[in-house]
């Protein structure tokens, strides 16, 4: 595998810091990287898994709570910025590139951050938080989004996502339905009808999405 200075980041959902580690170091199958704040409440796990596929585990700065991604090796030989955002709030919480586009992307972040901070009134960052996730407000399944985010992911790599402006990036938000694909770009979108994991996975046959 060539080499780059792939680095990735996170923002600390307790002190709200941004970290920044090197990618490159994750080379066998039993690799698992681990990269914490200074602050030490909050860590980024990067594990290896036995299919080659690289599993992220994420703190979100949004929610409090981990979030899971599952990548294909690919992704470290990539030119262009790699966001992941959360399933929830649709923030980006994790950003792997190169020095130059990670810093400036975590600059864009904590602008982000400081925008939805001032908008809550809010003073630290645990205020913007959940405090207490009732049983009603049970946000939908994390799986569902990680088995998606995989397929799209996945499909992208291979250039089966087409779009109308055929340049576009392209991300996941929750619907009522499921989930659904969209270009940050020109705004086209493709359903996912999966409100249950095992509707989600039923996806990763799928050779090619269109979105319109
Ligand atoms: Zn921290
Ligand atoms: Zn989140
Ligand atoms: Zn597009």
């Amino acid at each position: 595998m060539a080499t780059k200075r792939t680095q990735i980041a996170y923002r600390c959902p307790d002190c709200a810091t941004a970290t920044v580690g090197f990618l490159g170091g994750l080379s066998s199958v039993s690799d698992m990287l681990r990269l914490k704040c200074e602050c030490g409440e909050s860590a980024l796990d990067i594990k290896r898994q036995n299919d080659g596929k690289i599993n992220l585990s994420v703190p979100c700065v949004y929610c409090k709570s981990n979030h899971s991604y599952v990548l294909s090796p690919e992704i470290m030989m990539r030119d262009e910025l790699t966001k992941f955002s959360c399933p929830y709030s649709g923030m980006g919480i994790a950003f792997i590139g190169d020095d130059e586009s990670i810093s400036k992307e975590i600059e864009n972040s904590a602008e982000e951050l400081s925008r939805i901070m001032a908008s809550l009134e809010a003073e630290t960052v645990s205020d913007i938080q959940p405090q207490d996730v009732g049983e009603d407000s049970m946000p939908p399944d994390p799986a569902i989004y990680d088995t998606l985010n995989f397929v799209l992911r996945d499909l992208e790599a291979e250039g089966e996502v087409h779009c109308p402006c055929d340049n576009g990036s392209y991300d996941l938000r929750f619907t009522d339905d499921g989930m659904q694909a969209y270009c940050k770009n020109c705004g086209a979108t493709y359903d996912f009808y999966a409100r249950s994991v095992s509707v989600a996975e039923e996806y990763l046959t799928i050779d090619s999405i269109t979105l319109k």
